[in-house]
């Protein structure tokens, strides 16, 4: 029999890396959280408060994007969550067709509910929101560098107008006075709000403490949608407060590894420090790859006798001179998926050497790694850096199981790959 109880949050991620870092938030603010990968088929396996699904809807066609989110929305209602989290980037990454409107208008209808709450603001991340202006740092959204941005150019740094284009309900805006008042003032400003006919409201945050006086707000409202900031506020409302036992995952064990296929320039540094340890590292030629040399057999063959005296890299990690010279000569995308799939199988090959400790960096290859170790669900634990947490996962490839990190691109300090072990070791620690 089943004894689990039923979750209370349900979140529906746009993105992968995404999702990890709401699941982060919500540990650190106490509850136990288990990520999926996708709408799992079956009913869940875990003894959790909440669960993030990840999806990858973020620049698909809105269509696709409101069919995946709708399916994750019932899954979780399936699991007994009273209320829903829609959550996006902390840059508000959409197109005037979506899919942050389609999809939170689609919710709210699966849901019956006439009113919610929009928000990027992740004051920890430097993302803040005022008078309804979404701030990157020191600078408007849309002098960031995001209005540059190949998939969802953000020119325009009014998340109210913003909002209102991509959906067809009224949008409307609970303003930094409103929220440094508090819940009262907030819950009386969103009354004011739904008989004026707004059914969608961007709300200033620009400090956690901002978000603080956000979350009792919005303890009986069934849907908020936002970036992962907002979650730092909601687990109080179920009684949790931040405890070391939400994000405890079972004791670490086994060899470690660093795959590293992210070019940003925070895994260049990442790369460079644990280079300078001296630690072996071996370094993947994509131009090797495409000649149709057996780089996998190599890289294993090398590792083997290496990982029972710590941690080994393998890395495509490059500058990007380097990587533009590749992609000239293969194509962007071809290039991408050629080195994916090689430091996918690494992983795999890794893990069957006795790898139980790995460390992916890159969005695109962490999706990678993960669907060919075959995990669709990742328990969350302790935070590493802001937004990169240790996870543990079943895996049919992986005996008693695994722990792993995916570090998104840009995410960690310099000594990430060597800290994320000793911290993992610690955690264990009584
Ligand atoms: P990030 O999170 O930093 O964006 P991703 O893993 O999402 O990292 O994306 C990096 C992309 O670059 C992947 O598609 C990867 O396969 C590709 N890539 C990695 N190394 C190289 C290289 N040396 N040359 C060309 N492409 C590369």
């Amino acid at each position: 029999m089943n004894t689990r109880t039923a979750i209370q949050l349900g979140a529906i991620a746009d993105d992968f890396t995404g999702a990890s870092d709401l699941a982060n938030n919500l540990v650190r603010a106490g509850m136990r959280v288990v990520q999926t990968i996708g709408v799992p088929t079956g009913p869940l396996d875990a003894d959790v408060d909440a669960v993030v699904v990840a999806l990858k809807s973020r620049t698909v066609a809105p269509d696709e994007a409101i069919k995946g989110s709708l399916a994750a929305l019932a899954w979780l209602q399936a699991q007994g969550a009273t209320q829903f989290y829609f959550k996006y980037c902390s840059t508000f990454d959409s197109t005037p067709q979506g899919n942050i409107g389609p999809v939170t208008e689609a919710l709210m209808d699966a849901l019956g509910v006439d009113f919610t709450i929009a928000t990027p603001a992740f004051p920890d991340n430097k993302r803040t929101v005022f008078k309804g202006y979404l701030f990157a740092g020191d600078v408007l959204l849309n002098e960031s560098g995001m209005q540059n941005h190949p998939l969802t150019p953000m020119v325009d740094a009014n998340l109210v107008r913003v909002m209102q284009a991509q959906t067809r309900r009224v949008v409307g805006l609970i303003d930094y006075a409103v929220v440094a008042r508090g819940e009262a003032a907030i819950r009386e400003r969103i009354s004011q709000l739904r008989a004026e006919g707004v059914g969608v409201a961007i709300v200033d945050a620009i400090s956690n403490e901002d978000l603080h006086r956000l979350g009792p707000a919005l303890k009986d409202m069934p849907l908020v949608t936002a970036g992962s900031g907002v979650a730092i506020g909601l687990p109080a409302n179920f009684g949790l407060a931040p405890s070391s036992q939400a994000g405890k995952l079972p004791a670490a064990a086994g060899l470690q590894a660093v795959v590293s296929g992210s070019c940003s320039l925070a895994t260049l540094r990442q790369v460079g420090h644990f280079l300078a340890t001296g630690r072996p590292a071996f370094a993947i030629d994509p131009l090797r790859l495409a000649a149709g040399e057996d780089v996998l057999a190599e890289v294993l063959a090398w590792a083997a006798p290496l990982l029972a005296d710590g941690p080994v890299l393998v890395y495509s990690t490059a500058e990007a001179q380097a990587v533009k010279s590749v992609q000239g000569q293969l194509g962007v995308e071809d290039a991408g998926q050629l080195v994916e799939r090689c430091l996918a199988s690494i992983a795999r090959g890794l893990v069957a050497l006795g790898v139980r400790q790995l460390v992916v960096a890159g969005g695109e290859t962490s999706g990678a790694c993960v669907q060919a170790l075959g995990i669709t669900q990742m328990q969350i634990g302790p935070q590493i850096d802001p937004g990169v947490p240790w996870c543990h996962a079943v895996s049919a490839a992986a005996q008693g199981g695994l722990h792993l990190t995916l570090k998104s691109g840009n995410f960690g300090t310099d000594d990430f790959f060597s800290k994320a072990f000793t911290a993992l070791g610690e955690s264990a620690l009584p």
